[in-house]
């Protein structure tokens, strides 16, 4: 395994870094990472972590290409109701934004996504790193998918990242790319895990959430809008996933105790889904959030 330590915080350029806990990959190697925290600005990253190139060994997995494709189990048939749910629900998210325009989607996957925009009259653009995937986006939308950020030079009303930026190894240059790409009017939705919620705080190192090493970075609402005003970017609006409780609670309850019945599970991550967004509305803390970002 090829590991990279990276020694200043990202978002301060801090070196005074502690360890926040150690989590399990569950869904690839059952390697241990260590999460750390920075006690300067409080940014939270796996480290030491995958170099880019070693990356890729961590996504071969059938559990990951299920949930991408859609398997038979009785969990894979929830996730393809509530993907379904949550196509029509970003649609509408978008809409209440710009009634239509160009959309630029980040990690596309194998274009779920692109592809219900552009049935929706969007004109869409993605960018996929995953051969695999990107062959399949290629197929979904009839028109080419881009396997490099440095591919894209057009800018766009809309750029989505749906729990992609988590991934990016890259994370300020990234950020003052997608920046260049936006139009003066335009708007970034970005999804990603708060690692501050209600479920996150009741699961802890089992929190799936985490999900090392594939989350290289792991943001609060704190060092979300750190990363985007020091790049020049602001918050808008900040808007709660509440189905991801839900989701999250599952995998962290699978992941907690492998042996559980599954009618049990279901149960616990229900009740553990709904009392998390019921904690999370005060503070608006959910377990994972939108940030609606404009220049
Ligand atoms: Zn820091």
């Amino acid at each position: 395994m090829m590991l990279e330590k990276i020694s200043n915080c990202p978002l301060c350029n801090s070196t005074e870094l502690e360890l926040h806990l150690t989590a399990t990959d569950y869904t690839t190697t059952l390697e241990l990472f260590n999460i750390e925290k920075c006690t300067s600005c409080g940014f939270v990253f796996t480290n030491p972590r995958p170099t880019s190139s070693a990356i890729g060994n961590y996504y071969q997995s059938d559990n990951y290409i299920s949930h991408t494709d859609g398997g038979t189990g009785l969990l894979d048939k929830i996730y393809l109701i509530a993907r379904k749910f949550a196509l029509n629900w970003k649609y509408n998210l978008l809409k209440a934004k710009h009634t239509t325009g160009n959309l630029f989607d980040v990690g596309c996957g194998t274009g779920e996504f692109i592809s219900h925009m552009k049935s929706k009259g969007w004109k869409v653009t993605g960018m996929e790193p995953s051969a695999a995937a990107r062959e399949k986006a290629t197929l979904k939308i009839q028109q080419n998918v881009h396997a490099n950020l440095d591919e894209i030079t057009q800018q766009f009303d809309v750029i989505t990242l749906w729990h992609v930026i988590e991934h990016i190894h890259l994370l300020n240059e990234t950020v003052l790319k997608l920046k260049s790409l936006l139009k003066p009017t335009g708007t970034i939705f970005i999804a990603v895990p708060n690692h501050e919620s209600p479920d996150a705080k009741t699961y802890r190192q089992h929190w799936a959430g985490y999900d090392v090493p594939r989350h290289l970075w792991h943001f609060s609402k704190t060092t979300m809008e750190k990363l985007m005003v020091d790049n020049g970017l602001k918050i808008d609006t900040i808007i709660p996933m509440k189905l991801d409780a839900y989701y999250v609670s599952l995998l962290s309850e699978k992941y907690k105790n492998k042996r559980q019945n599954i009618i049990t599970r279901i149960i616990k991550a229900t009740a553990s889904g709904f009392i998390s967004n019921l904690k999370a509305k005060r503070a608006m803390n959910y377990s994972s959030l939108i940030y609606i970002i404009k220049k």
